[in-house]
Parts: structure tokens; C-alpha cells; sequence
């Protein structure tokens, strides 16, 4: 059984991520061949669309004339190719619904790592997990790796590792503090607050806003450097799925941050999944 790897870069817009510098992603995705796709993520916040990955849904790919259902039952199949295991379906992963459940009944040492508060020990999320826990630092992938560790334990014959990563998210910090961008810390942290008139108060400077979209993709080539020093320490074998939980709006349209937003750009999600060789 092959061990498993699940990245999920909080936040990444799609774009954020195609155009950062990222060799050691892209040079994993060639040795693959694999491209890193456009897909689209099941919610437009984190906690739902984490939800849905651990149900074991990756973000879709949105195809017309097909049943939805088929396109459920395909990506519940996907996952036998992904372990390297005998036929798992739909059925498997009844009644649950869960994938660390699912792995831990065929042997996997199942580890949660989350950056995010809303993905804390004490929520629905951390079902399942035989070790699970909130980073005491919002953007700490670093930690992670220094703690990663692939011996399943007695008894056991793999590892799953579902890694949560703050890096990508607000306010896109990669361990040094930004320096402050003027009028729009305030306004984001309190949006969608109605009680905070700064929330409807459009004070949001384009430089800014680029800035901070700029920062995302310097965010993403920090995590690649940092993704070298995870694909020197897995197994051969192991299968890594790189993807977002949702994107983030920009100013586009008059739409800042995610969440409470019906936009495509917040749906949009990187997705790279391939083999360690
Ligand atoms: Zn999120």
C-alpha cells in the first residue's frame, strides 16, 4: 500500500499558484506526468471543503453531460489506484464517508496536521485521525516536516498524512511578518462582520490588493522549497496529492477574501497529484 500524502495550501487561487516559481513542484509533476490542473472545490470556505476531502473528494473537474453521481462513484473509485489496493468503491467507504477511516481499516497510521483554528482537534474534522492536531503556528509547514514520520507503528502497514497548510492563507506570512499593508488588514478582518462599518467600506487600494495577491504566489514558492525537503523524506512510492480548499478574490468583481462569495474565482483550485519515484 502505497503512503499517501494530502497538501492542501489554504486559500490558493489558481493563478496564485500556476505563476509562482515552484521547480521542485513542477519538476514532481513532470517526473509524474502530471500537469497541474484547474479544478473546482466543493465549497468556497475551509471547513466544508475540508470536509468533502476527508469524505474523499478531490476538487472536481465540473464536466457537463454526465450524472453527477458517476462522476461521485468515479472519484471514490480513483482511490484504489492511489493506494495501490484492491477495488475500493462507493461501498467501501460506507457508512462513514470518511477516507481515514477507510485507510485505517485496511492499515494506515492515519496524522492531521491543520493550520487553520476553524479545523481545530474538536471539530467533526478531525475524525477519524489517529493523531491529529492544530499547529501552534499559523504558517509553520516547516514543523510539520520537522515531525513527518513514515513508520506506520505495530502493526500497521502505511501511512496516511493530511497536511493543512496556513502558508497560502491570509495574511500570506512565510514565518517573517509582512510588512503592514495600509487599510486593508483592518478591512478584511472584520469582513462579513456587519457590526464593523470598515466592512462595507470599500478602502481597498488596487496596489494593495496586488500586493497581497503577489504575496500569495511568493507564499507558494516558499512552500515549494519546502516541498523538496518533504519528497527527500517519503517513500518511494508514495502517492501526493497538492491541491486548495478554495481560492481567494482580489478586489475582482467587488469581492474580497472567500466564503460568503458566489464567484468562480473563489471555486478555483489548483490540483497536482503524482507518484514519489
Ligand atoms: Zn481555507
Amino acid at each position: 500500500m502505497n503512503p499517501l500524502i494530502w497538501l492542501v495550501l489554504d486559500s490558493c487561487r489558481y493563478d496564485s499558484f500556476v505563476r509562482a516559481a515552484k521547480p521542485n513542484f513542477d519538476a514532481f509533476a513532470a517526473a509524474s506526468g502530471a500537469v497541474v490542473e484547474r479544478r473546482w472545490s466543493y465549497a468556497s470556505f475551509t471547513a466544508p471543503s475540508h470536509y468533502a476531502f476527508l469524505m474523499g473528494l478531490t476538487p472536481h473537474r465540473s464536466p457537463m453531460n454526465v450524472l453527477a453521481s458517476e462522476v461521485y462513484r468515479s472519484q471514490f473509485e480513483q482511490w484504489s489506484e492511489r493506494l495501490g489496493v484492491e477495488r475500493l468503491d462507493f461501498g467501501s467507504f460506507l457508512p462513514h464517508l470518511s477516507l481515514p477511516r477507510v485507510l485505517k481499516g485496511l492499515g494506515y497510521r492515519t496524522i492531521g496536521r491543520v493550520s487553520l483554528p476553524v479545523l481545530n482537534e474538536a471539530t467533526l474534522i478531525s475524525s477519524h485521525f489517529d493523531d491529529y492536531r492544530l499547529m501552534a503556528d499559523h504558517a509553520d509547514f516547516a514543523g510539520m516536516l520537522r515531525e513527518i514520520d513514515f513508520s506506520p507503528g505495530p502493526g500497521l502497514q502505511s501511512t496516511f498524512h493530511f497536511l493543512n497548510l496556513g502558508e497560502t492563507h491570509y495574511p500570506y506570512r512565510m514565518g517573517a511578518e509582512l510588512p503592514r499593508l495600509s487599510g486593508v488588514h483592518g478591512t478584511l478582518r472584520h469582513m462579513g462582520d456587519p457590526a464593523a462599518d470598515d466592512s462595507r467600506r470599500p478602502a481597498f487600494a488596487p496596489a494593495a490588493l496586488k500586493a497581497m495577491h503577489d504575496q500569495q504566489s511568493r507564499c507558494v514558492e516558499n512552500v515549494d522549497l519546502l516541498f523538496a525537503q518533504l519528497l527527500e523524506r517519503c517513500p518511494r512510492g508514495t502517492h501526493v496529492i497538492i491541491t486548495a480548499d478554495h481560492g481567494e478574490l482580489f478586489g475582482e468583481d467587488g469581492y474580497f477574501g472567500h466564503g460568503p462569495i458566489m464567484h468562480p474565482l473563489v471555486f478555483e483550485v489548483p490540483f497536482l497529484e503524482g507518484r514519489v519515484r
